[in-house]
């Protein structure tokens, strides 16, 4: 009897260590595998540069390491007094403002953009917005961040575009950045969003009707917040998210853009 279930727990025993060495020598024959498939996969359905059009090489994404190299970055991030900030001196009391790139009509930064809101391509968003959170956590004023709230699209523009450019935006900067993304809080009900023109009093009376607190705002409460737009022109529609987060006890609020033409 004795020997029985010594001989049945050693075959148990042996058949488990069996079935193990051959799990660890699937798994390790499917990473061995796994990159060639990549580069194989890679050589029949090329990713091209979404700048210059060349074929992209392993660990590329997105744009090739030339064009990369070339995105016109402000580092205004590392920058207090920055232009960014100059456009709400006198409008709000924002913490820190910066943009990531600089923007020329024709260049580089019009046309990712361009495919970003009008194209489809929300991986541009979600790439350079990586990209940008990896500059802003070297930055004092922006690494303490918490939650990131892109600047909300109305749902009707949201369901013609497919997404909100800035969510992707706020996505890849959710990669890179210790805090998360919020689209919940704080949400568009209008389409109206005309303030340029308007008194500073006109404007505060206007976002009451534009942005909405929800319920889980509350949660928002003593937190650094991180306004998301993908470009700054006037600064005003970034500014009617500003006041009705304002609302919210000890709130703390930064702003970025990926490009602000008027800068
Ligand atoms: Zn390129």
């Amino acid at each position: 009897m004795c020997a029985k279930i010594f001989i049945f727990k050693y075959e148990n025993a042996f058949s488990n260590k069996l079935f193990l060495k051959v799990i660890i020598s699937f798994m390790s024959l499917i990473s061995r595998v796994s990159e060639p498939i990549t580069d194989l996969f890679r050589l029949v359905f090329p990713v091209y540069c979404e700048n210059c059009g060349e074929t992209l090489h392993k660990g590329e994404e997105c744009l090739c390491s030339f064009c990369e190299y070339q995105l016109p970055q402000t580092h205004f991030h590392l920058q207090t007094d920055n232009p960014v900030e100059t456009i709400f001196w006198g409008r709000i009391p924002v913490f820190a403002a910066a943009t990531f790139l600089h923007y020329q009509k024709g260049e580089m930064v019009q046309q990712l953009i361009h495919q970003l809101k009008y194209h489809g391509k929300g991986h541009i968003g979600v790439y350079l917005g990586r990209l940008f959170g990896q500059q802003l956590m070297q930055s004092q004023r922006f690494n303490d961040v918490n939650v990131i709230i892109p600047v909300p699209l109305h749902w009707k523009k949201k369901k013609l575009r497919g997404y909100n450019q800035s969510e992707k935006i706020a996505e890849g900067l959710e990669k890179s950045m210790n805090a998360v993304k919020d689209t919940q809080s704080l949400l568009r009900v209008t389409h109206s969003s005309t303030q340029t023109k308007k008194t500073r009093y006109e404007r505060w009376e206007n976002v009451k009707s534009i942005f909405q607190l929800s319920p889980e705002s509350s949660k928002l409460e003593n937190q650094h917040v991180l306004l998301v737009d993908d470009v700054i022109t006037t600064g005003s529609t970034i500014e009617s998210c500003f006041l009705k987060l304002t609302e919210i006890n000890g709130i703390r609020i930064s702003i970025v853009s990926l490009a602000c033409p008027s800068i």
